[in-house]
């Protein structure tokens, strides 16, 4: 490709709206621009690396026996009722009417799509297993669109589903696709860590989550030093507790804590440790107010609280509904005297003696609050966030905590979706079963990004070299010198022939603009085609990834660069 040709619109300036380098550099360097907040155009830079992205992932899932199907992005709503997800899915679901007023729904994933359409082919053992997958563009009216292709509301996801006569077989699969995973990561060049993760709203059980390291991950990982446990924060459990220290029950008596709200601000005026508060947080539920306790060093864990209440929503409760269960401000919400409120305890908040508490009432806490004796919780689990420095739950060892990237996530789903949909097949003695299901995604759009952000400096992008754009860039230094454009030609032709894709950047700019573009665009390899070219028939190799730069004589310009893209 000739660079006067290419479109790549490369920007000096970095875009105010964008925060994350992923997000800077692919606008920059000409691969990506916005059309509406979390929708984006590929430009043709941009396209080539999903290209290349999306030959690995249909090369791995391939291999493991996927078989590649395109189903339709708009939906309609009866299989979502099906399932029973229209009501449950929130406003994240594009919804959208047809002229004669049906439902539809544009695909924020496939489950319903598929599990309709294999109870349709499929109907005997014979016909299983089956890995059949997509990629293609997927929609979500994401809260809070950001970080360019980080967290769009249009983009592109591959998912594969599984379906097979039982839990062994699903195993199979989850293991197989677990692999490929790794395959496709480890190909795109990135670090990256499997871990277990919580399965959400689409249910099921064995999960993990692909985890790419990046400081601007939104997701917060908790690895063991010593063994190899990896966790999602918002799954990580706990290891057995400490028993508790001997405390006798002292009687339960309310003080003034006037104008001390926070936890810090209470423990002061009370000559406290902040283990013997009882943190009391009011949560507005599709089951009502709930009351969630937790030490008050600790935080809740609203994923894990969630889980523990089987709930579709949950969100703290604001001022004006705190007041109206415990008719008091924020900051005095105990658990001693809430009537009807239902109770989370935390297990530490369980077995607590004589904790300090808000007592429902303004500038009052209770002093000598214990659990059994002073009030009755529904629910007394493991709601809490693990946090670094913990004891690991497998070995113990401290925990470390590291920033992530979800690129990836594998699902064991069971029967949840054959079951709803009646999805069934017989088997040997003529018995009809659900099919057992797996679901495996993968954010395309997403992996780009991740890619950029772990792979970059101050100049630009520096793309590993299996999903680069081109993989060389030719530039003749002085393009009004008729000789070095024509060996730059030559070059260039060389390389095409033997396969490499390059550009030449015959535009007439000075070099330093051309080094310049092509380290923003991060090409893996660069040469140069200057005086020295004319005179001595020598030209300059440089790698983008480490600057190493190498004189070499023309004729083993092929050789030479062919060799440095199979190392990159
Ligand atoms: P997240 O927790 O980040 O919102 P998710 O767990 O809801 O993602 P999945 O349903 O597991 O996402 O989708 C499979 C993959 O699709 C994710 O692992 C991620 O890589 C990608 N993905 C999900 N939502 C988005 C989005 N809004 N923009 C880009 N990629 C996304
Ligand atoms: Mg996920």
């Amino acid at each position: 490709m000739r660079a006067s040709e290419l479109l790549m619109p490369t920007l000096r300036e970095v875009p105010a709206e964008a925060e994350v380098i992923s997000h800077q550099l692919l606008l920059r360097a000409g691969f990506i621009r916005k059309s509406a907040a979390g929708v984006y155009t590929f430009l043709p830079l941009g396209m080539r690396v999903l290209h290349k992205i999306v030959r690995i992932i249909r090369e791995e899932m391939d291999r493991e026996g996927g078989q590649e199907l395109l189903m339709p992005i708009i939906q309609p709503a009866e299989l979502w009722q099906e399932s029973g997800r229209w009501d449950v899915y929130g406003p994240e679901l594009f919804r959208l009417k047809d002229r004669h007023g049906r439902d539809f729904c544009l695909g924020p994933t496939h489950e319903e799509m598929i599990t309709a359409l294999v109870r349709g082919e499929v109907s005997s053992y014979k016909q299983l297993p089956l890995y059949l997958y997509q990629i293609q563009n997927k929609y979500r009216d994401e809260r809070r669109p950001r970080f360019g292709l980080m967290r769009g509301r249009e983009f592109i996801m591959k998912d594969l589903y599984s379906f097979d006569r039982d839990e062994e077989g699903v195993a199979v699969a989850y293991r197989k696709m677990f692999d490929a995973y790794c395959r496709i990561f480890q190909r795109c060049g990135l670090t990256f860590r499997p871990v277990e993760a919580d399965a959400g709203a689409i249910g099921g059980s064995d999960t993990h989550e692909f985890m790419v390291l990046a400081e601007s991950g939104e997701a917060a990982l908790l690895f063991c030093s010593a063994c190899d446990y990896a966790s999602n924060v918002e799954k990580a459990a706990l290891p057995p507790a400490a028993q508790p220290e001997e405390n006798p029950a002292q009687p339960i008596r309310k003080v003034e804590t006037p104008g001390r709200r926070t936890v810090q601000e209470v423990v002061d005026f009370l000559g406290i440790r902040p283990q013997n508060l009882i943190k009391t947080l009011l949560y507005r539920t599709d089951q009502g107010v709930i009351a969630a306790l937790v030490r008050g060093d600790r935080d809740v864990n609203e994923v894990k609280l969630q889980n523990v209440l089987g709930c579709l929503r949950l969100e703290l409760a604001d001022a004006a509904a705190v007041r109206a269960v415990t008719g008091a401000d924020v900051g005095y919400a105990g658990p001693v005297g809430l009537g009807e409120t239902r109770i989370v305890a935390d297990l530490e908040v369980a077995s607590m003696a004589n904790g300090v508490a808000g007592a429902n009432e303004d500038g009052h806490h209770y002093l000598n609050v214990n659990p059994g004796r002073d009030f009755t919780a529904g629910f007394i689990a493991d709601i809490r966030t693990v946090r670094a420095g913990e004891p690991c739950p497998c070995c113990g060892a401290a925990l470390e905590e590291a920033k992530g990237i979800e690129v990836g996530q594998v699902f064991k789903l069971g029967a949840k979706y054959s079951q709803k949909l009646g999805c069934t097949y017989l088997d040997e003695n003529g018995q009809s079963r659900p099919v057992v299901m797996g679901c495996y995604g993968i954010g395309v759009t997403r992996t780009m990004a991740a890619t950029v952000e772990q792979n970059h400096d101050a100049d630009g992008i520096i793309w590993p070299a299996a999903v680069a754009p081109f993989q060389v860039v030719v530039v003749p230094v002085n393009t009004k010198d008729s000789e070095q454009v024509s060996l730059a030609e030559d070059v260039y032709k060389r390389f095409l022939t033997e396969g490499i894709e390059t550009v030449l950047d015959d535009r007439p700019e000075r070099a330093g603009v051309k080094f310049k573009d092509a380290d923003l665009i991060g090409y893996p390899v660069r040469v140069v085609v200057g005086a020295k070219a004319v005179t001595d028939k020598q030209v300059e190799v440089r790698l983008r990834r480490n600057g190493e730069v190498t004189v070499i004589p023309l004729e083993q310009i092929t050789g030479t660069v062919k060799m440095l893209l199979k190392e990159a």
